[in-house]
């Protein structure tokens, strides 16, 4: 063999062990990926509206520091402001309250390819009594999805609040046999799939710091049937009731 054939074989092998490694790479876990789930094409502010500007306060609605639930409504007002500029204080970013490539790129990493944030994922937010999946609630299977995602950002948010204290699940979506069979209130927002029930850190701190974080719903020890767990949810009103911690 003269010097180029081995060169080219020598290359052939190269591009081989690479293709090899990258084959490894895709078949691992999945990491933060922007554009498997979702990507900003451009700055959003005050003003701003549309669809970019919704997907945008599912992710940082969590982050507005005191108890507003804010509208996923498409509309960058006051308080999309206040939750991007609390996203932004909360990474180090410089809080301006615009979103712009450095807040996507902290979202981007935070967010799995299917759109669950870093610390949930959908496969323990729908065990819906072990039967799993997201149809025989209240509404549509799409609209429970959606919801799942929501409120899984908000509890991401609240994860961060309290230190990045890792936090269980223990009931999410339910249709209606599961709601029945655990007692579940009839107009439970389990049916709805925007709520979550969680343990995993002292409870009445866990309340505490979802009063900043943008929660309708918050019941947690006193309330009938919560000493076991704090519960969470995006109702629309704001619900709030844990006596022994305060609330
Ligand atoms: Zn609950």
């Amino acid at each position: 063999m003269s010097v180029m054939p081995r060169l080219r074989a020598l290359l052939a092998t190269v591009a081989l062990v690479c293709a090899g490694l990258v084959a490894f790479d895709v078949a691992a876990p999945p990491a933060a990926h922007a554009d498997e789930c979702y990507t900003w094409s451009g700055n959003l502010a005050e003003g701003s509206s549309g669809p970019e500007v919704a997907e945008l306060q599912i992710r940082v609605a969590g982050w507005i520091g005191d108890g507003t639930n804010i509208a996923i409504d498409g509309e960058f007002g006051p308080q999309t402001a206040r939750a991007v500029r609390g996203f932004q204080e909360a990474f180090g970013l410089g809080a301006d309250g615009v979103a712009g490539p450095e807040t996507y790129n902290k979202i981007y990493e935070l967010q799995d390819a299917d759109c669950s944030p870093a610390h949930f994922d959908f496969a323990e937010v729908s065990q819906n009594c072990g039967t799993g999946g997201y149809s025989g609630g209240a509404v549509s299977a799409a609209e429970v999805q959606e919801n799942l995602k929501r409120v899984m950002w908000r509890a991401e948010a609240l994860r961060q609040r309290i230190g990045n204290h890792p936090l269980t699940v223990t009931d999410g979506f339910r249709d209606y046999s599961c709601n029945d069979s655990v007692g579940g209130a009839g107009d439970s927002r389990h049916l709805y799939g925007d709520a979550l029930d969680l343990v995993g850190y002292d409870f009445c701190s866990l309340v505490s710091g979802a009063t900043t974080t943008g929660f309708g719903g918050i019941l947690g020890p006193g309330f009938p049937g919560h000493d076991d767990h704090v519960h969470i949810d995006l109702r629309g009103s704001q619900y709030w009731s844990a006596p022994d911690c305060g609330l």
